[in-house]
């Protein structure tokens, strides 16, 4: 069994892995046409992994001319949806089963803890991919009330070749939330990986075909977002981008669809969610652990971590005090293929030095360390999990994503003013409300200015909740049906009768 593996046995794993490293175009591996190449690097040593292709236009346009092709020869959009149902179904499977290459190609790449893989993000995958299989037959157009000289009925269509561009926080995960409605609703899809974690969408194309998927129908182009991503988003037969990243990138892809085609964008940005714990909570050990898994989970390499926490004056003190004590060894460093290590490199040694340079300015703000602030004596590129106290809704650490293992504390004066200050930011992702009180748990949902707000909890879901963004954090919506029906558009067929 998978999850009885020792160190040892991951790392025989890692070095006997065979993975593929280019595109995959048509059904099939192929090099970037102007045979550029990339290096991918572990950040658990900061050693190279491999060389990956590094796409162009001419690879995007082979690309998305393969989707084009599969979407008007009708293969996959006008299979009958139970026979979609099946192939997406059977894919859902093979992924589950694969389970072991997903967990260490993407734990590989951007370091992420394997018994994380193997607990979150690969079910999670297939759950996605189950869910939207089972909708394939279930989405309906309609028959409108019109008067009896006319017949109305409205369709709904895939809108043909989609663009995925996704981050490398949960490489496999990012990818299957959007690929597997796109699919779902019988679009072609051009997936364009992060740079950083390439090589488990190349497993995903693959697999697809192995499940019984047309070629041409999800094709995967690797390489750089300038070089690659860019031409994507502005490619004028591509109808829609489908994009998960940070809001400056997020931006972008609006000016690209207004430079060319109009073209539909959803965008999953960046967040900086708070999470309010007021003083009438009812078990303050139970919430200093979800405020401590909520900012060092993944290592802080989350969306919709909660960076923020507004505790109440009256238990502002006891709450630091317990995070202390419960959250200073909670996340321990250490070697991702390791089955019991919680808390993996950062992606690269680049991103390690911007969440270093955060903590800097956070001490130079005047905020406190209360435990981190520095990175273990290990070779890859990690930062111990940090937590500030007395800081200050105004401060840098405070107002941007840091995308990292640093918590911010702030002291607030009851519901109003942590309402107040939850909402005091750019971002609006999601939010959660500690209270035992369900008049005060039901006015913070209203009040608060996110997608996603938890009531006694954080981070808890299925995949019938709408994920997404209020504000700069994005649009569009992420799992639920409402994501399916984003790949689709309408088409109204009025018939004269008189
Ligand atoms: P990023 O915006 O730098 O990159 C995201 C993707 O966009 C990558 O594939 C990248 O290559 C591509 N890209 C970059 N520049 C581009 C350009 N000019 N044109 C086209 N494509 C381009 O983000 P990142 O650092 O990879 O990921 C972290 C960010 O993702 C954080 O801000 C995080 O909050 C966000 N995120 C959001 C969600 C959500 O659901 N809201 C989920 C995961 C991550």
């Amino acid at each position: 069994m998978t999850t009885e593996l020792t160190t040892r046995d991951w790392h025989a794993r890692a070095a006997a892995l065979k993975y593929a490293t280019g595109h995959f175009i048509d059904g099939a591996h192929v090099d970037a046409r102007g045979g550029g190449r990339f290096t991918v690097v572990n950040p658990a040593t900061l050693a190279p992994l491999c060389e990956v292709a590094a796409g162009t236009a001419a690879d995007i346009d082979r690309a998305v001319a393969s989707g084009r092709r599969a979407f008007a020869s009708g293969v996959w959009r006008r299979m009958a949806p139970r026979d979609r149902l099946a192939v997406l179904s059977r894919y859902a499977q093979l992924i589950g089963a694969n389970a072991e290459r997903f967990a260490l190609l993407d734990t590989l790449t951007m370091g992420k803890p394997i018994r994380d893989m193997l607990a979150i993000d690969v079910p999670s995958a297939v759950q996605t991919f189950t869910y939207f299989a089972e909708l394939c037959d279930k989405v309906d157009g309609a028959v409108t009330a019109t008067a009896s000289d006319a017949f109305h009925y409205i369709l709904r269509e895939p809108l043909g070749v989609v663009g995925c561009i996704v981050p490398w926080n949960y490489p496999l995960l990012m990818a299957s939330w959007k690929v597997a409605p796109a699919l779902a609703a019988g679009n072609s899809v051009v997936l364009k990986p992060a740079e950083q974690s390439p090589l488990s969408a190349l497993l995903m194309a693959e697999l697809f075909i192995e499940a019984g998927g047309p070629p041409g129908v999800f094709n995967v182009v690797n390489g750089h977002g300038e070089a690659t991503g860019k031409p994507l988003a502005l490619h004028g037969d591509v109808n829609k981008i489908a994009f998960t990243g940070s809001t400056e990138v997020g931006k972008m892809m609006l000016v690209y669809a207004g430079q060319s085609n109009l073209k539909r964008v959803s965008l999953e940005c960046g967040g900086k969610s708070p999470q309010i714990f007021l003083a009438d909570l009812e078990d303050l050990d139970r919430a200093v652990n979800y405020a401590i898994s909520g900012i060092f989970g993944n290592m802080g390499e989350v969306c919709n971590a909660g960076s923020r926490l507004l505790v109440d004056k009256p238990i502002a003190e006891a709450f630091v005090a317990r995070f202390v004590e419960l959250g200073r060894d909670a996340y321990r460093p250490g070697d991702p293929l390791d089955p019991s290590t919680n808390l993996g490199p950062l992606v690269t040694a680049g991103h390690r030095a911007r969440v270093v340079s955060y903590i800097e300015r956070g001490r130079k703000d005047g905020a406190r360390v209360e435990f981190g602030g520095d990175a273990p004596a290990l070779p890859g590129s990690y930062v111990n999990p940090t937590l500030f106290s007395g800081v200050d809704n105004r401060m840098t650490i405070a107002r941007e994503e840091i995308f990292g293992p640093v918590a911010a504390a702030i002291t607030v004066n009851g519901l109003e003013e942590a309402i107040r200050i939850a909402n005091d930011s750019i971002y609006g992702l999601a939010a959660s409300i500690w209270t035992r009180d369900l008049r005060t748990a039901h006015t913070a949902v209203r009040d608060l200015e996110a997608g996603v707000i938890w009531v006694n909890c954080f981070d808890h879901g299925d995949m019938t909740q709408p994920f997404g963004g209020y504000k700069q954090s994005g649009q569009g919506r992420d799992k639920c049906l409402e994501s399916l029906l984003s790949y689709t558009q309408t088409k109204s067929a009025w018939v004269h009768l008189g």
